[in-house]
């Protein structure tokens, strides 16, 4: 094994949105391929149709497609050990199937589910494991022709060998299994369909997968895995090599699943999430660099990548964290780049067309370097550049901030801001600034926050914004005036 080239595999299957625990387990896959010059093999696990819809699969593609994250082989791509669907393969199932039934490694199981049922029950009671007890294991040709004449249409259950399953797990050391504790299980239900524990095993032979890493939820599968591999005539050298991955757990301490919410990826994404910092952040959830690094790409992730750094422990998913690791990368960007990644977001909010104006990409290229610095979502432009972009008829002052800002003791500066800004020669953000402060400072003798914070509230309608003189640049003379002169008519007098 060791001299092969290694073939890691990511082999969801997306019975809804791909969460972060999948995309993490995704991501450690392709930074292992990666790493080691390997190939990543894309699978989509999808034989239970009823639970795996195309509209799934075609999300979780364009998941991965979001992250950044390449594969060699899978869907859309091709490649030499396809098709990477599994409901496209089941003929190789049901070829494998009837050679396990031929070679004794499989047997036909005539146990309804009710009878298994009462026996579990039993076991329980009588304190035995409640695993299927072997019954029809031993069947004579007899025996099966007579449940067969009962109407019975049997489950094709795999035979676990005697002793025990030992492999070294490439993240948590050797584990054993002991395999009475592994009871026969099913491959193929009555109604002919294969089940994830046969597919994924032959699959996994047939597309020559050097690396399986993925969650440790799937740890006490591998035994029967690993039993499948060799019933396949796998030689023990040739076994695909093991790592399971630490748990995510929510800020609460439990497992991450749906009850956690904000788990899937298209949520991060829709929430203003960039691609990097996810895959920055995940890279986290049980892996780092060294050295206290955080802040990394995906492509200095792939150099860096090995299992032996990989924690046992479980990670624990972090709001505020990931936040903050979504802010760094957002500094990061060239302003064109932040400018062009808000704009979809400013889109959703109704601010700006489809394509964007002549006059709202200036805005938006204007107003996008004033913004920043300060972001942590994305989605948070819509609510800073809002100001900027909405029409006149829409603008509004938040209520708090007017009964606050704009009052009587407010009007002399917002009227000598007026004035001042009427008589403006050159509208640059340099003259305004000289403008105002010549006229609210100097002259009024106002202090600054006193000065600007009434004009800040009429300009903008909030008591927070983007810096002011900017912001009045961006906005141009007419719209400031009038914004001016609305606040100066919602005054009362007196
Ligand atoms: N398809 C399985 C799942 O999504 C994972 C298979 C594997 O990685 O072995 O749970």
């Amino acid at each position: 094994m060791a001299d092969k080239p290694v073939r890691v595999r990511f082999a969801p299957s997306p019975s809804g949105d791909l969460h972060v625990g999948n995309i993490r387990t995704g991501l450690y896959d392709w930074a292992y391929a990666r790493h080691t010059g390997g190939t990543f093999v894309f699978r989509i696990e999808d034989t239970d149709r009823t639970r795996v819809t195309d509209e799934y699969i075609h999300a979780a593609i364009e998941s991965m497609r979001w992250l950044g994250l390449d594969w060699d082989e899978g869907p859309e791509v091709g490649g030499g050990y396809g098709p990477y669907l599994q409901s496209q393969r089941m003929h190789t199932y049901r070829e494998w199937t009837r050679r396990f039934l031929h070679e004794g490694h499989a047997y036909h199981c005539y146990c309804t589910p009710e009878e298994l049922e009462e026996r579990r029950e039993a076991a329980r009671a009588a304190g035995r494991p409640p695993g299927y007890d072997g019954r029809c294991r031993d069947l004579t040709d007899a025996d099966r022709a007579a449940f067969e004449a009962q109407g019975r249409v049997p489950t094709v259950r795999f035979r676990m060998p005697e002793g025990t399953t030992t492999f070294t797990d490439l993240v948590r050391g050797e584990v054993s299994f002991d395999n009475r504790l592994v009871p026969d299980f099913v491959l193929v239900r009555a109604d002919g369909y294969p089940l994830y524990t046969l597919a994924v095993a032959v699959d996994d032979v047939l597309m020559e997968i050097t690396h399986v890493v993925r969650g440790e939820d799937l740890l006490s599968s591998t035994p029967r895995q690993v039993a499948v591999y060799r019933a396949m005539g796998v030689a023990e050298d040739d076994l695909p090599q093991f790592a399971h991955l630490p748990f995510v757990m929510g800020q609460d301490n439990a497992k991450l699943s749906k009850r956690h919410g904000a788990i899937t990826i298209g949520w991060y994404r829709q929430h203003g999430f960039l691609p990097e910092a996810m895959c920055n952040y995940l890279a986290l959830l049980g892996w780092s660099p060294g050295e206290d690094r955080e802040f990394f790409s995906l492509a200095e992730m792939a150099r860096d990548f090995t299992l032996e750094r990989v924690n046992r422990n479980a990670a624990r998913f972090d709001m505020k964290k990931l936040e903050a690791i979504n802010g760094d990368w957002i500094r990061a960007l060239e302003p064109a780049d932040f400018a062009a990644r808000i704009t979809p977001f400013l889109q959703t909010a109704g601010l700006v067309a489809q394509p964007p104006t002549e006059a709202e990409l200036r805005i938006i290229s204007g107003g996008a370097p004033l913004i920043q610095e300060r972001t942590v979502r994305l989605t948070e432009a819509a609510e800073m550049l809002g100001f900027l972009l909405v029409d006149d008829a829409h603008f509004s002052v938040e209520p708090e901030a007017a009964s606050r800002l704009l009052t009587p003791e407010s009007r002399p500066a917002l009227e000598a801001a007026h004035a001042a800004l009427a008589g403006l020669g050159e509208w640059t953000t340099a003259d305004i600034e000289s403008a105002l402060r010549t006229a609210l400072i100097d002259k009024l003798g106002l202090k600054p926050k006193i000065a600007f914070s009434p004009v800040r509230v009429a300009i903008s309608g909030r008591r927070v914004s983007p810096p002011l003189f900017e912001s009045l640049e961006l906005l141009g003379r007419n719209r400031s005036l009038s914004r001016l002169q609305a606040a100066l008519d919602r005054i009362p007098t007196g």
